[in-house]
C-alpha cells in the first residue's frame, strides 16, 4: 500500500460541498431548482459572454499569469494600484494560499463556528488548528466573543465573512474596524467580502489597505461567474509578494480573465442583478412572514428562514429535495434551525414558494 504523507493521511475524509449534480444522480432527477449554492440565476453579462466567445479559439494560449489587464481595471474600480490586487481562481483558491502562507502546519486560526466551510477545510488541510466562537442567537457574528478569543489565543489568522455566509448578516464597518483594532499584533484578518457587490460602498470597511487585513472578492456571485472560477484579493504589496510565492502562475482560466474584464465594464448589468436580487429577497421575506416564520436580515443573494429547530430545518430541506428544489442549511448551532435559500429568477422563486408551502404543511413544527 502506497501511503500519503502522514499529515494528509491523518485528515478526516471531508467534502465541504455536495453538488446538486450528485443529488440529481442520487434522486434520479434530471433537473433541480438550483437554490443551494448562492450562484447567480441571472447569468453573466451578455457582453462578457460575447467577449469570451470571441476569444475561445485562442484557448490554446495560457492566460496572462499577471492578469494585468484585469488588475488594472480592478485597480481603477477600487482606486488603488494594480500591486494591491491579486487575481485568483476564486476566493476558495486564495483562501487556501492565505492559510498555507500564514497558518500552515501547527498554526492557529479563528472563525465563527459554522461559517463558510472552505475556511475550515483549508486550515485542517494545511495542518493548522481551527478555534471557533459561536454566532450570536440573532444570527450575527459575535465580535465581542471573537475579540476575547483572539486575545486569549493569539491566532495567526482570523476569518470573517462580511456579509456572512451562511447567515447573510452584515456587520457595520465600525464593528469590523473594532475587531481589527483589537486583534493581537501578529494576527492577520482574512475579510471575505464575497457578497460585497450586494452592499453599498458606504457600508463596507473604508480604511485604506494595511498589513493587518486581506480582503477577498469574487465574480462568482453578482457577476454570475461561479463556473468560470475567478476572484481577487485586495491586499498590501507585502502580502502580494508573499502569495506570489505560493500561487499557481497559470491557475486562472484565460477565458475567465477575458469575461471578467468585459463584465466589469457592464455596470448596468450588475446593477440590474443586484436590484432583482433585492426584489427576490423581499419576496422570500414576505413568504416567510405569511407563514409565520422569521428571517435573518440578508445583505447577500440568499435568505435564511427560521424553521424553529435544527431537526425541522433538516426535514424541510430533505422534503424540498423530494420535490425537486435544492437548498441548503447551516449545520452548527445556533444557526442550524434555519434553511438557506438562494434568490433565483422569478420562476425559480415561484417553484420554491409552492414547494415550501407544501412542505411546511407536512413537516410538523
Ligand atoms: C461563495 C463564497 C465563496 C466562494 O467564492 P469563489 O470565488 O467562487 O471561490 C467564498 N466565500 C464566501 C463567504 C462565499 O459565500
Amino acid at each position: 500500500m502506497i501511503r500519503p504523507h502522514p499529515a494528509v493521511e491523518a485528515l478526516p475524509p471531508a467534502t465541504p460541498f455536495i453538488g446538486p449534480e450528485r443529488l440529481m444522480r442520487e434522486t434520479g432527477r434530471s433537473e433541480l431548482v438550483r437554490l443551494g449554492a448562492n450562484e447567480s440565476a441571472f447569468g453573466p453579462s451578455p457582453f462578457a459572454i460575447a467577449a469570451m466567445e470571441r476569444e475561445l479559439p485562442r484557448l490554446s494560449w495560457y492566460g496572462d499569469p499577471d492578469s494585468l489587464d484585469l488588475r488594472d481595471a480592478l485597480a481603477s474600480k477600487h482606486a488603488c494600484d494594480a500591486g494591491s490586487i491579486l487575481v485568483v481562481a476564486g476566493i476558495d483558491d486564495v483562501m487556501g494560499l492565505i492559510v498555507r502562507a500564514y497558518v500552515g502546519a501547527g498554526g492557529l486560526a479563528l472563525a465563527a463556528r459554522g461559517t463558510y466551510p472552505t475556511f475550515a477545510y483549508h486550515v485542517h488541510g494545511y495542518g493548522g488548528t481551527l478555534e471557533t466562537v459561536d454566532y450570536r442567537d440573532d444570527g450575527f457574528v459575535d465580535v465581542d466573543a471573537m475579540i476575547a478569543a483572539a486575545r486569549r489565543l493569539d491566532p495567526h489568522l482570523v476569518y470573517l465573512a462580511n456579509p456572512d455566509n451562511p447567515s447573510g448578516t452584515l456587520l457595520p464597518a465600525s464593528e469590523v474596524e473594532r475587531l481589527i483594532d483589537a486583534l493581537p499584533a501578529r494576527t492577520l484578518l482574512l475579510l471575505d467580502e464575497a457578497y460585497a457587490d450586494f452592499v453599498s460602498d458606504d457600508r463596507l470597511l473604508a480604511r485604506p489597505l494595511d498589513d493587518r487585513v486581506i480582503r477577498t472578492r469574487t465574480f462568482s456571485k453578482a457577476y454570475g461567474f461561479a463556473g468560470a472560477r475567478i476572484g481577487y484579493a485586495l491586499l498590501t504589496r507585502a502580502h502580494h509578494d508573499v502569495l506570489q510565492k505560493v500561487r499557481l502562475q497559470y491557475g486562472v482560466n484565460r477565458n475567465a480573465q477575458i469575461g471578467a474584464l468585459a463584465a466589469l465594464a457592464d455596470t448596468a448589468f450588475v446593477t440590474g442583478v443586484i436590484a432583482q436580487t433585492q426584489a427576490g429577497r423581499e419576496e422570500y421575506v414576505a413568504l416567510a412572514t405569511s407563514l409565520g416564520l422569521r428571517t435573518l436580515p440578508s445583505h447577500t443573494n440568499f435568505v435564511c428562514i427560521d424553521c424553529g429547530t435544527g431537526e425541522r430545518a433538516t426535514r424541510v430541506m430533505h422534503e424540498l429535495l423530494q420535490r425537486g428544489v435544492w437548498i441548503r442549511k447551516p449545520g452548527a448551532r445556533p444557526l442550524d434551525r434555519f434553511v438557506r435559500v438562494s434568490v433565483g429568477t422569478a420562476p425559480m422563486r415561484a417553484a420554491f414558494t409552492d414547494a415550501f408551502r407544501a412542505v411546511l404543511a407536512v413537516v410538523p413544527a
